[in-house]
């Protein structure tokens, strides 16, 4: 038992009357208002509710059907919601609907002038949401690893400036309250998507989450952590896709491009692609983000870099902001092919 559907018009009072009983069994419960029925989503061990238990809350009032989900993931699945869910990312930008987002800046925010350049740049090219590092995980420990919260400083300065809300690296929950602070979208790493205890940290705050895909993580297994996240009642996740390891080196990862069909058939979560982390090659980034608005993404995270020779970090997979406002050019095009639009 893990999904319950209500009646329509089930009243309050009954509502509640469920969610005790389910409590009773040590069972917790996420009510999902839709425009047509109310789901209560049963969270924990559904494993151990008896077969009887189960036909006695399929008799309490209000409740119409009771649905086993069979995948391991329950609130992410698309059993569970049928519509694609929508992520409010504030001033305005909303993430898995008709209008495909756009996430564009450099890798690490580096200092003042170059964040509100860029931030200029791709807000003039048509970017909405603007991107920037200021937790850094480097590989090396000799590596610039950003700014900290100097870094954030900036970051919200350029959002006053250009109105884009701005998503950030979250590496470790000792840094959770000063992102909080200042992100707009909390983007969780690659080298922690199955940080399961940073899951569920930002699991319990009431912030969107960009979940991207483990360097080597099936998708099972990535959308196990993003229900890490929901378990925890924090149902605004997105998930990126961000190239996984192969034995390819021509490019820095492989981006998965056929993950996004099928994310769309397991999970009602938005899908982002981010080609530059993907390729790793600024001129292999534009036919890569074209691809992915054509099979389905909700959004895309672009790397760009006002003089990419200088860059702190990624300057060879940074796009130039002419070459990112060529590219959106064409992404327009693109969205419009798949009645989408940008
Ligand atoms: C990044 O977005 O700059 C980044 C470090 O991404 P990833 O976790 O995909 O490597
Ligand atoms: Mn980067």
């Amino acid at each position: 038992m893990d999904i319950i559907v209500l009646q329509p018009d089930t009243a309050d009072e009954e509502i509640r009357h469920i969610l005790k009983k389910l409590e009773s069994k040590g069972l917790k419960a996420h009510v999902s208002q839709g425009t047509e029925r109310t789901i209560i989503g049963v969270i924990g061990d559904t494993s151990k509710v008896t077969e009887e238990e189960e036909a006695a809350i399929r008799v309490m009032a209000g409740v119409e059907n009771v649905v086993r989900i069979l995948k391991p993931y329950k609130l992410a699945s698309r059993d569970f919601k049928k519509q694609t869910t929508a992520i409010d990312a504030g001033l305005g930008v909303v993430i898995g609907g008709k209008k495909i987002s756009i996430m564009a800046g450099p890798c690490s925010v580096e200092n003042r002038s170059s964040m509100m350049l860029v931030a200029e740049k791709v807000k003039e090219a048509g970017a909405n949401i603007l991107r920037g590092g200021a937790f850094k995980p480097r590989t090396s420990p000799y590596s610039f690893q950003g700014l900290g919260e100097e870094g954030l400083q900036y970051l919200a300065e350029a959002r006053k400036k250009t109105g884009l809300p701005i998503i950030t690296e979250l590496m470790d929950s000792r840094d959770l309250d000063v992102i909080m602070k200042y992100a707009d979208i909390i983007q969780i790493g690659t080298r922690n998507m199955q940080n399961f205890r940073l899951l569920l940290e930002v699991g319990s705050v009431n912030k969107p989450v960009l979940l991207k895909r483990g360097l080597s993580a099936t998708i099972k297994e990535w959308l196990m952590s993003a229900e890490y996240i929901m378990s925890r009642g924090n149902q605004q996740v997105m998930l990126c896709e961000r190239g996984i390891r192969t034995f390819e080196t021509a490019t820095r990862n492989t981006l998965d491009l056929s993950a996004i069909p099928v994310l769309k058939q397991l999970t009602h979560l938005p899908v982002v692609v981010d080609p530059s982390h993907g390729v790793g090659k600024w001129d292999l980034v534009a036919p890569m983000a074209k691809a992915a608005v054509a099979a389905g993404a909700d959004a895309l995270m672009i790397e760009v870099h006002c003089n990419p020779e200088e860059a702190l970090s990624d300057g060879e997979q940074s796009l130039r902001p002419d070459h990112f406002a060529k590219l959106m050019q064409e992404l327009k095009l693109i969205a419009l092919a798949v009645g989408r639009e940008i």
